[in-house]
């Protein structure tokens, strides 16, 4: 079987500022000491405003930090947009793409996800590409069709040839939009079976590396259900909100990743 280090990304959304972030940051380099980050790849996303602070406080550490998202164009007329290679030129090594957040509330497609995943392999940015069923899906039976609708979106991105990404820099995400941020925690056995669904699907549609991809769970993730997550054969790290704002719940969950 293909040994895949654990990650746990913290995706701040819209939330600190230049006081509450250095505590925070201040607390991650405090407890994350190079012996835990051998065993467990930590990826920090704060608000863009914000990259160049994670840059000064987090450069030497060896925890990684990223943008939440990345324009879908290389550069020009694209006002509020960021591009892969401004991303490139700040030093940042990881983007999330396609969270549900965007996808619901700024109406992004597949087709601009894959195209933002295409961005990243262009500039060599790793990408975190997220996919997940909302409850209505899920309650008519409709997970696999979206999820493998999703997946084959990413896929085709994954699998052009120009600009390949080295497996490690190519991660997904699974969140159940009924898991994230509602308290309501996939069950480590419904999270297992979406994660083995996706990693047969990148494959299927081609993807090589689809046995040394992680995919990350992600949906309400706390210090008390991360380790029974962690424990499942496909779940390979987890995408955290919430608790990602909260240095010992965050540091907890990143230790459970270490030993799982
Ligand atoms: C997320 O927004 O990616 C997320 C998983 O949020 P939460 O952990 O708060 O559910």
């Amino acid at each position: 079987m293909t040994a895949r280090k654990p990650l746990v990304a913290g995706n701040w959304k819209m939330n600190g500022d230049i006081v509450s972030n250095e505590q925070l940051f201040t607390a991650l380099r405090a407890d994350l000491g190079r012996a835990s980050l051998s065993q467990v790849e930590v990826v920090v996303c704060p608000p863009y405003p914000y990259l160049g602070q994670a840059a000064a406080w987090l450069g030497d550490t060896g925890i990684a930090w990223g943008a939440q998202d990345v324009s879908t164009q290389p550069n020009g007329a694209y006002t509020g947009d960021v591009s892969a290679a401004m991303l490139v030129d700040l030093g940042c090594q990881w983007a999330i793409v396609g969270h549900s957040e965007r996808r619901q509330l700024a109406g992004e497609t597949d087709q601009q996800v894959a195209a933002k995943v295409s961005m990243c392999m262009t500039r060599g940015v790793g990408v975190i590409a997220c996919i997940g069923e909302t409850l209505e899906e899920r309650e008519s039976g409709h997970t696999e069709a979206v999820l493998g609708r999703q997946v084959d979106a990413i896929a085709a991105a994954l699998v052009d040839p120009a600009h390949p990404l080295p497996p490690g820099r190519v991660v997904l995400a699974y969140e159940p939009v009924w898991a994230i941020g509602t308290g309501r925690t996939a069950s480590p056995e419904i999270a297992q079976a979406a994660h083995r669904f996706v990693r047969e699907r990148l494959a299927q549609r081609g993807y090589g590396h689809a046995g040394a991809t992680r995919i990350l769970y992600g949906g309400s993730v706390k210090p008390g259900n991360a380790a029974s997550l962690f424990a499942m054969a496909d779940v390979d790290g987890g995408l955290i909100g919430g608790a990602s704002l909260v240095a010992d719940d965050f540091l907890a969950i990143c230790r459970a990743a270490a030993v799982a």
